[in-house]
C-alpha cells in the first residue's frame, strides 16, 4: 500500500470507526471498537468516561495499522458526538466524566445564558456545550487553569499531545461565532475564569504531528499530522460528498433531519435552524421529531420491507397524514403541541404505509421549503442517508414530491467524511 492515504476517525454515540481512506477516495482499511454506554446519572443526565474514548480510540488505530502492512497515513482528521464536553488541566487530565450529547440536565445555567447570549445563538439551551461547560465548572470548583474541551477536541489533544485546541464545528454550541471567527464578547459576563475556552480551527487545520509516544503505542507514522476536527453530523454530511451550494442531504433515520449546503448562514432558532461553516460555504439543517421511528411504532422491518414493494410510488395515497412518534414538533413546523395525524386508518396496511411514507416524505418538502424562505438555496439534488434511505420506492415517492433527483449517497459513514476532510485540507495547500 504505497499510495497517499489519510486516516478518518469517527467517534459516534455507541462506537468508534477508523477509515484509512486513498487520495481517489478508495477505501484501504476499516477498524471499529465499541464503547461503553453512557451512565445514566438521573433524568436527562448522561456521562461517560473520557479515558474509555482514549482506550477505544488507540485500539482501533492500532488493529487499522495492523491490518495493513505498508499503510503510511500522512493525516488524522476526527469527528466526535456534538456538545459533549468535559473539563481537564492544561496537560489533558479530564476532572471527571464528560457530559454527553443527550444530556440536559444544566437548565438552571441555560437560564443563566438566556439574559446574555443573543437570540439566536446556538449556545442557548439546557443541551448546548456552554450550559454544560458552566454546570461542570460549578460541580468541579477549579481554582487552577482549566481548558473546558469537546469530546473531538479532548481526543485531538490526546493524539498530538497538546491541548486546547477545537474547531469552528464543535465550538458552535459553546458560543464561538464562526462569522468573525472569534468567541464574542458577551462570554466575558459569564465570567468563566478559570475555566479557559479553546482555541478555534477551522476544521482540518493541520495542528502538528502525533505525538511520539502514541505513535509508538499505536504503529501510526512518527511524521502523521493531526488536523483539527469536526461535529458527528458535520462529518457525516461531508461524507456524502455534498459539497456544492444547493447540495442536500436527508437523514432518514429514527428522526428526519435535513442539511444543505448554502453560501451564506441561515439562523432561526424557532425552528432549531442553525449553520456550521464549513470552508467557504455554510451547512444549515432543521430537525424533524418524525421519522423512522414513526415507522417503527407500526411494523416490524421485515413487515415494512415487504409491504413497502406493494407501493405504487407513482400513485397518491390520498391520506393527508403528518406523522410523528408523539405530540410537538420543532421544525418545519414549530409548534410543541403539533398532534401526530395519522388518522383515518385504511383497513389495508400497504395503504396504511403508504400514507405514513407520503407524509414523511411531505414533512420534508416542507423542511426544504421552510429552509427557502428562510434565506437557504433551492436543493439542486437530496443526496439520502440513514435506515429509511434503503427503501427504493420510499425515494421514488420522495423524488415526485421534491422535484429534483434523490440519490442514495454511496458513502454514509461519518469516519469517511473526516477522511474526506482530510484529504481536502491535503489537497488544498
Ligand atoms: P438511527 O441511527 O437514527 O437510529 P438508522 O439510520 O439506523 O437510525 O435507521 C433506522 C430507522 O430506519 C428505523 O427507525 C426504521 O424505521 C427505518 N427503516 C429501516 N428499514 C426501513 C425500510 N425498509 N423502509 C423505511 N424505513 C426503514
Amino acid at each position: 500500500l504505497s499510495g497517499a492515504n489519510v486516516i478518518g476517525l469517527d467517534v459516534g454515540t455507541s462506537g468508534c470507526r477508523a477509515l484509512a481512506v486513498d487520495d481517489a477516495g478508495g477505501v484501504l482499511a476499516e477498524a471499529q471498537a465499541e464503547l461503553p454506554p453512557s451512565v445514566r446519572v438521573g433524568a436527562g443526565c448522561a456521562e461517560q468516561h473520557p479515558q474509555d474514548w482514549w482506550r477505544a480510540v488507540q485500539q482501533v488505530l492500532s488493529a487499522l495499522m495492523r491490518q495493513c502492512g505498508g499503510l503510511h497515513p500522512r493525516a488524522l482528521c476526527l469527528d466526535a458526538t456534538s456538545a459533549t464536553v468535559l473539563l481537564c488541566d492544561p496537560q489533558g487530565q479530564p476532572l471527571g466524566p464528560a457530559l454527553m450529547y443527550d444530556d440536559s440536565r444544566a437548565r438552571t445555567q441555560a437560564a443563566d445564558i438566556e439574559p446574555i447570549a443573543p437570540p439566536d445563538s446556538p449556545a442557548r439551551g439546557a443541551s448546548s456545550s456552554l450550559a454544560k461547560l458552566l454546570w461542570l465548572r460549578a460541580r468541579h470548583q477549579p481554582s487552577a487553569p482549566t481548558l473546558a474541551l469537546h469530546q473531538a477536541d479532548w481526543l485531538s489533544g490526546c493524539l498530538s499531545g497538546c491541548f486546547g485546541i477545537s474547531d469552528w464545528n464543535n465550538s458552535l454550541k459553546m458560543g464561538f461565532d464562526p462569522l468573525t471567527q472569534r468567541w464574542p464578547d458577551w462570554l466575558d459576563e459569564l465570567g468563566l475564569a478559570p475555566v479557559c475556552l479553546p482555541e478555534v480551527f477551522a476544521p482540518g487545520t493541520d495542528l502538528g504531528p502525533v505525538a511520539p509516544e502514541v505513535a509508538a503505542a499505536t504503529g501510526l507514522p512518527a511524521d502523521l499530522r493531526i488536523l483539527a476536527g469536526t461535529t458527528d453530523s458535520t462529518a457525516a454530511v461531508l461524507a456524502t460528498g455534498a459539497l456544492q451550494s444547493g447540495d442536500a442531504v436527508t437523514s432518514l433515520g429514527s428522526t428526519l433531519v435535513l442539511k444543505m449546503v448554502a453560501a451564506a448562514p441561515v439562523t432561526a432558532p424557532e425552528f432549531g435552524v442553525y449553520s456550521h461553516r464549513l470552508g467557504a460555504d455554510w451547512l444549515l439543517g432543521g430537525a424533524s421529531n418524525s421519522g423512522g421511528a414513526v415507522l417503527r411504532q407500526f411494523f416490524e422491518p421485515k413487515v415494512l420491507k415487504a409491504l413497502s414493494a406493494r407501493i405504487d410510488p407513482t400513485r397518491d395515497s390520498g391520506l393527508d397524514y403528518y406523522p410523528l412518534p408523539g405530540i410537538g414538533e420543532r421544525f418545519p413546523i414549530n409548534d410543541p403541541r403539533l398532534v401526530p395525524r395519522m388518522q383515518p386508518r385504511p383497513a389495508a396496511d400497504v395503504r396504511f404505509l403508504h400514507g405514513l411514507l407520503e407524509g414523511i416524505a411531505r414533512i420534508e418538502q416542507t423542511g426544504y421549503q421552510r429552509l427557502r424562505q428562510l434565506g437557504a438555496p433551492a436543493p439542486r439534488r437530496v443526496l439520502t442517508i440513514g435506515g429509511g434511505a434503503r427503501n427504493v420506492v420510499w425515494t421514488q415517492i420522495r423524488e415526485r414530491l421534491l422535484g429534483v433527483p434523490v440519490e442514495v449517497a454511496a458513502q454514509q459513514q461519518a469516519a469517511y467524511g473526516a477522511a474526506r476532510l482530510a484529504l481536502r485540507q491535503d489537497q488544498s495547500g
